[in-house]
């Protein structure tokens, strides 16, 4: 699953990303080149997809929409 990542901000890799459950319930974006591991979220690996894809300068924007789906009830991630 590397559909919709930004290439890897630590060694420029595009498609050896995956998403793994790095613990129990615990999701992150995986790097096999240089074995980046993260951002961790516990709200399923749509979460750390979207928080990987976050670059310097996003967060503002990207927090609105975090606290968008969090306030639309059960927290799901709704694409
Ligand atoms: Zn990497």
């Amino acid at each position: 699953m590397s559909a919709g990542l930004k290439p890897c901000p630590f060694c420029g890799e595009k498609t050896c990303l995956w998403t793994d459950e790095i613990s129990p319930k615990v999701w992150a974006i995986c790097c096999s080149t240089c074995k980046a591991i993260g951002p961790e979220s516990e709200f399923g690996w749509e979460w750390a997809a979207i928080k990987w894809n976050v670059r310097p300068g996003e967060h503002a924007a990207v927090q609105s929409v975090l606290d968008q789906a969090l306030n639309s009830g059960d927290g799901a991630y709704r694409p």
